[in-house]
């Protein structure tokens, strides 16, 4: 019997319509537990590199990780990963809801789609019975119609759908995925999707999930739940609001805004607007928020309630969550009733709410500095609102100027020339990234925006507090029930760690600490990846519920795997380095782990070189970021090092002084 999982895939083929249910090796299980880790395994061995994102034989897939479906608070995640359009390397995005948990109880844990087909269908998948339906009555619908339609055409409303919209249709590079109450957005895999002419999956299941040791297992998730009580009474004390509870930054819930609106640029500037935050404008926006939220809205088994129900007056009611509140608003140096309004049309859209607002402001500069003509905008309105609306509109149909757009900023820079080049400031491995426009570089995040491969700042932080809390005192009552810590060593670092002088950013922590300190945070986010576990009960905020000491009984029970510290950790590690040997086979290369030149103003470039040497050296990796031979076999992974051998790849380059021996 298999525990926790199901152990069954489906595998389609979109060209051919063959659909195929097939049993699974319980040793993929043993070796990458599931989610993210099955997922960058089938990926490396059947998506060489020369395969191109839209290509048919790039594979799309859906994977429900291992807990998914289990009763543990949170586990709901579904992972999509595939190549993406705008890094070309490997997407993975997450979206939470409920489509994964239908899934595994309709009796698979991934789906696995390849082909292309001929014309735009969905998929219906109700326990064993799976079809591939036509869906040409659905071209250019929006992913929340879409959904409403495909629930009222199979008469269950508790069918989960996730679909794209006209920007995944026509191939946009940072399309999303939409189902309900949450999105896969980061990197363009609705784009994917659209390319393989599918708008939509829809799920329903009836079976059971098996627990390796019910009792065990339902007592540590009590455990949990109970823990999220006392932890919700209990905000960490000198946190901002948003992120001192737990969750996704609780964005729906409050009115805490003045970091963001201080800390990031608003259009595609390269300078803050430290005054913009005022308690007018507080009052303002809380009014705003107040009258368009109708409730608050949670995914599948967590009480959270991160996401909220949005309803403005003549637009369409939508589900919104987290910093797409803000993204609209300060691309357009506008008002938070702005942002609202446009996020309904960009979420039946199907688009990244962290790159489509910073693609169109970045559109905006380009006609101010010369470099694209009036006529280029010809149809615009004048005020700057009917801008961004009229912007989103051509992007998502690739209609003129939206059509170089719709690449996002990177490759829209390339087309149009170096001056422009230099205006698409936000960029890394070829994707827009948070807008931080922060003064004191922070070598922790310095590392985690240079080396992550997940591509979303909140989904690389974690459980080490973001910044320096202000008195020792302060520090001495955090690290007091700071039971997270994979070793006690992590206290001192943060008792130590003070906003000026000697032990203040950038030399502290240390190169070494903030080698330790990232390991810890990446190696969360991998293990919760794998599971199918939410980011905001474990990865991403301080003191969660989840954690590195509770994690191997929590997992053992329900899968009847048999883990500790130490293999949960080799497991993740190698989960981890496949996804980089993913990369760095599709060419990933010390020369794309670059953050923004103007995310800090103050730069230390010894210092950085010094952070990546020793990073690269702490995970196993050469000089280049390129795992080493030896750390690939000691992870099991000599297939994977013997490919990268015979491409040339882990061969050490004379351009690359001081690179580990391979
Ligand atoms: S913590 Fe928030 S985002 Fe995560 S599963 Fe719960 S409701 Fe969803």
């Amino acid at each position: 019997m298999r525990y926790a999982e199901t152990g069954f895939n489906l595998e389609i083929d979109l060209s051919t319509g063959n659909v195929e249910r097939v049993e699974t090796d319980p040793r993929l299980t043993e070796l990458h537990l599931g989610g993210l880790g099955v997922s960058a395994k089938a990926l490396w061995d059947r998506v060489p590199p020369e395969v191109e994102p839209f290509s048919p034989d790039n594979l799309l897939i859906f994977s429900a990780g291992l807990l998914v479906g289990t009763p543990a608070p949170g586990a709901n995640r579904t992972i999509v990963s595939t190549v993406s359009p705008q890094t070309l390397f490997m997407a993975y995005s997450m979206m939470g809801g409920f489509w994964a948990p239908e899934l595994k109880h309709a009796g698979y844990d991934n789906v696995i789609i390849r082909g292309k087909s001929p014309k735009l269908v969905y998929l219906w998948i109700h326990d064993d019975k799976v079809e591939i339906r036509d869906a040409a009555h659905l071209s250019g619908k929006g992913a929340g119609e879409t959904s409403e339609l495909i629930r009222a055409e199979l008469r269950d409303p508790k069918v989960q759908v996730a679909a794209i919209g006209l920007a995944g249709e026509n191939r946009v590079c940072f399309a999303s995925i939409e189902q309900g109450k949450s999105s896969a957005s980061r990197l363009g895999i609705g784009g994917v999707m659209g390319a393989k002419g599918l708008k939509a999956v829809a799920v329903r299941g009836t079976k059971d999930i098996n627990i390796a040791r019910p009792a065990e297992f339902i007592e540590y998730c009590n455990g949990v739940l109970q823990y999220i009580g006392v932890r919700d009474q209990r905000p960490v004390p000198g946190v901002m609001p948003i992120l001192a509870g737990l969750g996704s930054p609780q964005e729906m819930k409050l009115i805490d805004e003045e970091w963001h609106t201080t800390n990031f640029m608003w259009g595609n500037s390269r300078t803050r607007r430290k005054d913009f935050w005022s308690k007018e404008i507080e009052e303002r926006w809380r009014g705003t928020q107040e009258s368009s939220r109708r409730r608050l809205i949670s995914c599948h088994n967590c009480p959270m309630k991160c996401s909220a129900i949005i309803s403005v007056p003549g637009v369409a009611t939508y589900m919104m969550k987290c910093f797409s509140k803000l993204t609209y608003t300060m691309a357009a140096y506008s008002d938070l009733d702005f942002g609202f309004r446009i996020a309904q049309r960009a979420t039946e859209y199907g688009v990244d709410a962290f790159s489509a607002p910073q693609v169109m402001a970045y559109g905006l500069e380009l006609l101010e500095a010369g470099i694209l003509t009036a006529q280029d905008f010809a149809g615009m309105p004048s005020d700057n609102e009917g801008k961004f609306y009229w912007l989103l509109d051509r992007i998502v149909r690739r209609e003129g100027i939206g059509d170089v757009l719709a690449d996002g900023t990177y490759w829209a820079g390339k087309r149009f020339g170096k001056a422009a080049e230099e205006l698409a400031h936000n960029n890394i491995k070829k994707h827009e990234q948070l807008p931080l426009k922060l003064g004191m570089l922070n070598p922790v995040y310095f590392l985690m925006y240079a080396t992550g491969e997940k591509s979303n700042i909140t989904q690389i932080e974690g459980q080490f507090p973001q910044a320096p809390f202000l008195t020792r005192a302060e520090r001495e009552d955090f690290v007091k029930d700071w039971i997270h810590v994979p070793d006690e060593k992590f206290k001192q670092y943060l008792l130590d760690w003070e906003p000026r002088g000697e032990h203040s950013n950038p030399y502290y922590p240390t190169v070494q600490m903030s080698c330790e300190i990232v390991d810890w945070q990446e190696k969360m986010h991998y293990i919760d990846d794998a599971l199918g576990m939410c980011a905001g009960l474990s990865s991403f905020p301080l003191k969660p519920p989840y954690h590195i000491h509770n994690y191997p009984a929590i997992i053992s029970a329900a899968s009847g795997l048999d883990l500790d510290e130490a293999s949960l950790t080799h497991i993740t590690r190698r989960n981890r380095t496949l996804v980089r040997a993913f990369n760095n086979r599709r060419g990933l290369t010390r020369a794309d782990e670059a953050p923004p030149q103007d995310h800090w103003k103050k730069r230390f470039p010894e210092l950085e070189a010094k952070l990546l040497d020793e990073y690269y050296k702490f995970k196993g990796w050469n000089n280049q970021g390129i795992p080493t031979k030896e750390t690939l076999h000691e992870l099991g992974l000599g297939y994977v090092a013997d490919e990268l051998a015979a491409r040339g790849i882990l061969t050490a380059s004379p351009a690359a002084p001081g690179a580990a021996k391979d």
